[in-house]
């Protein structure tokens, strides 16, 4: 054993953060509806690729600009392949994207309930940052980012409450920071409605981020991307060139661009996961649940007479993983992804039952 006393002057030089905390991971069987991964396999042409992939070439670093998994994004969306930046998961790519974007002394604003990473990074970085409440109904108040900023991200849908949020509101926010660089995280953007990579072609300060962990089925992958203007994805690469240029393995670009090409599957598996969530909505509902309408592939709700973190602990106990927040204005609320039918009628099974010996 090493057992040094530590020089409080290290201490003091060291960089410290509060770090994202992700949901658990259980390595053994459960019903697994915690991290909003997908319940049904990737396209089957990504089984293939990886079958095929020449192991020789591992020697050998990746392709530092991914160009193969670019370029099949570029097509998919119809922009080109300068407009398209790839990384590590979009958790990267939103890293990326606070490092090169947010720079400025005015505050970045972001909800005060959104995904927990914006904030992780901005302190990470130093970058200053507000978080305009969400009203009542847990909407985003358009109104409240008409102020000076250093630029704006948010979700669409928002995470965790699955809100979503229509285009015109959008291009609200966009149209109101004409000299800040918006983000848009589309991450459960497929489940929802229209994106705003619509308004590309309008607003040179849009960036908008896409993940495949969710619809995509891809999360162990880790792929993620950022669809912009040339200008605005050269300074990302600019920045990425200069932390890391082997970002992506030669598995996922091959895996990610077979994926990409598969538009059916892709259709077939989120129709899939919609059609559940609507039966899951109603079935909830019966259950006494309440909850903003969901367009995501979670479902945001409390039960008003059950403490949601005990619920949380009742479920974990027979395998059953959803996510709870023990945070401000959230810790009645559970966060559970859509699985399968069968995962669900496991979870209301579960709910029902507990329901029954509590009262
Ligand atoms: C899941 C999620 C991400 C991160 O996804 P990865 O691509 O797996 O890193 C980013 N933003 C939001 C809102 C998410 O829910």
């Amino acid at each position: 054993m090493i057992s040094v006393e530590m020089n409080p002057n290290i201490i003091r030089n060291i960089r410290k953060v509060e770090p994202y905390v992700p949901g658990e991971q259980p390595q053994n069987r459960v019903v697994k509806l915690n991290t909003n991964e997908n319940p049904y396999p990737p396209a089957p042409g990504v089984e293939r690729v990886l079958a095929e992939m020449d192991t020789d070439r591992f020697r050998l670093y990746p392709d530092p600009s991914a160009a193969k998994l670019v370029s099949a994004l570029a097509e998919h969306h119809h922009v080109g392949e300068d407009q398209v930046f790839v990384g590590v998961g979009s958790d990267d790519v939103l890293a990326m994207c606070f490092l090169t974007f947010f720079n400025s002394e005015k505050p970045v604003l972001f909800p005060d309930i959104t995904y927990s990473f914006y904030k992780v990074w901005a302190e990470l970085y130093r970058i200053p940052y507000e978080c305009p409440k969400l009203d009542g109904d847990f909407r985003i108040v358009k109104e409240d980012y008409r102020r000076e900023s250093g630029g704006v991200i948010f979700p669409n849908p928002n995470a965790p409450t699955a809100i979503y949020e229509e285009l015109d509101f959008v291009e609200d926010i966009l149209a109101h920071h004409p000299d800040e660089v918006v983000i848009v995280d589309e991450a459960y953007i497929d489940f929802a409605g229209r994106s705003a990579l619509e308004l590309l072609g309008r607003y040179n300060n849009l960036i908008v981020v896409r993940t495949f962990s969710k619809a995509r089925s891809m999360a162990g992958m880790r792929i993620g991307y950022a669809v912009s203007n040339p200008s605005l994805i050269r300074y990302l690469n600019d920045v990425k060139y200069s932390f890391n240029s082997y970002t992506m393995s030669q598995v996922s670009i091959a895996c990610g661009a077979e994926a990409v090409r598969d538009q059916a599957y892709f259709q077939k598996t989120i129709q899939k996961i919609v059609e559940t969530r609507e039966w899951a909505k109603e079935e909830l509902q019966k259950l006494g649940f309440e909850f903003p309408d969901s367009r995501a592939n979670f479902i945001f709700a409390r039960h008003p007479r059950y403490d949601a973190g005990e619920l949380f602990e009742a479920l974990k106990k027979q395998d059953i993983y959803v996510r709870h927040w023990d945070s401000e204005r959230i810790r009645q609320y559970l966060r559970i992804t859509i699985g399968t039918r069968e995962e669900m009628e496991q979870l209301f099974a579960a709910l029902r039952t507990y329901f029954k010996n509590r009262t």
